[in-house]
């Protein structure tokens, strides 16, 4: 009999994990599974490989390839004729918790949204997120199943990122309280061996070697810290690049035109922390990535002071600005003090 994998998950902010007319009523799998795919696709395609963009189309099984017709998140997390490798069960033990309705820039209820504008930028959530402790056992059901896979994919977002959706509002700041102990070795060696087997480019989607993980001081109230980072970012935006508006929304995110979502995402102040990250591709809206990386940090810097930046052979890395490979960039990631 394959064995079951239970972790005991903490909420440090509210976790948003989707749910039935803008309402976050329980803990939902399909929104940790979701975002847990999300990262494993990025560190597929960070390491080189390639993995399929879902949302356009999926990898479709053929039983004459069996192992050349899914990408390697499609091999685990299921497609069209490849059932997911795990079932994820989850013990709920949460309350609704966090922000509902208008908030100001402050951090605090601000009833009189839209009404006055002169109080400055108000930002609307339709409601609570989940606060508490989560059981998820990862019941394996195939005999290929490497739980280390979903652990090391884990144990990266409780270190540099946050969980569920809405993660650029500051939801979704989670700690391991208990866990199998994560063999980053294997973790990496895995991947790299996933990836190896069918190398691509990442093709505009997001991979961890063009991602950034900060953590920033602050000294806010938590949900101001986020509120304050957003402003100040996309404030910067106006002005910097001549005004690049397409490069504004493609960071910033937009609501006009076609939604976009943020490529910056950032958590709320946890004693005084802040989780910030974001992907910023190699091709950008007529601006290079470089003066876009320095200018986002510059900004960063305005919100707090940075602890720690991580970022894939790049200067700005406080860690490990020359990594050898981006295998040894992902390892240094999870070890210990991977973050100063
Ligand atoms: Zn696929």
């Amino acid at each position: 009999m394959l064995q079951t994998t239970t972790v005991t998950l903490r909420t440090l902010t509210p976790l948003w994990t989707g749910g039935a007319d803008r309402t976050c009523d329980r803990v939902h799998a399909t929104g940790i599974v979701g975002s847990l795919r999300w990262w494993y696709e990025a560190l597929i395609r960070g390491l080189g490989g390639y993995a399929c963009d879902p949302t356009r189309h999926t990898c479709a099984y053929d039983p004459e390839k069996p192992d050349r017709s899914v990408c390697p998140a499609c091999r685990l997390f299921g497609t069209t004729g490849w059932a997911r490798r795990f079932r994820l069960v989850i013990e709920d033990r949460t309350h609704p918790d966090g922000p509902v309705g208008a908030y100001g820039a402050d951090g605090q209820p601000s009833p009189g949204r839209g009404r006055d504008r002169s109080s400055g930028p108000t930002w609307y959530f339709p409601g609570q997120g989940r606060s508490g402790t989560i059981g998820l056992s990862i019941v394996p059901l195939a005999a290929d199943l490497d739980p280390n896979l979903l652990l090391g994919v884990l144990a990266l977002i409780e270190r540099h990122a946050a969980l569920g959706a809405r993660t650029q509002f500051g939801y979704g700041r989670v700690q391991l309280q208990r866990a199998p102990a994560l063999d980053v070795a294997a973790f990496v060696a895995s991947l790299q061996q996933a990836a190896a087997a069918g190398p691509a480019p990442s093709h505009g989607l997001p991979a961890l070697d063009e991602m950034f993980f900060a953590q920033i001081e602050t000294r806010e109230q938590p949900l101001a810290a986020v509120l304050k980072l957003r402003r100040i970012l996309r404030k910067s935006f106006h002005t910097a690049f001549g005004g690049n508006r397409e490069l504004r929304h493609f960071i910033c995110g937009t609501v006009a035109g076609g939604r976009q979502a943020s490529k910056v995402c950032c958590s709320q102040a946890v004693q005084g922390i802040m989780h910030v990250w974001g992907w910023i591709p190699e091709e950008l809206p007529h601006a290079s990535r470089e003066a876009v990386m320095d200018h986002i940090k510059g900004t960063l810097k305005e919100s707090g002071c940075i602890r720690s930046w991580r970022e894939y052979g790049s200067p700005r890395d406080t860690v490990l600005p020359s990594p050898p490979d981006r295998a040894a960039f992902l390892a240094s990631l999870l070890q210990k003090g991977g973050v100063l």
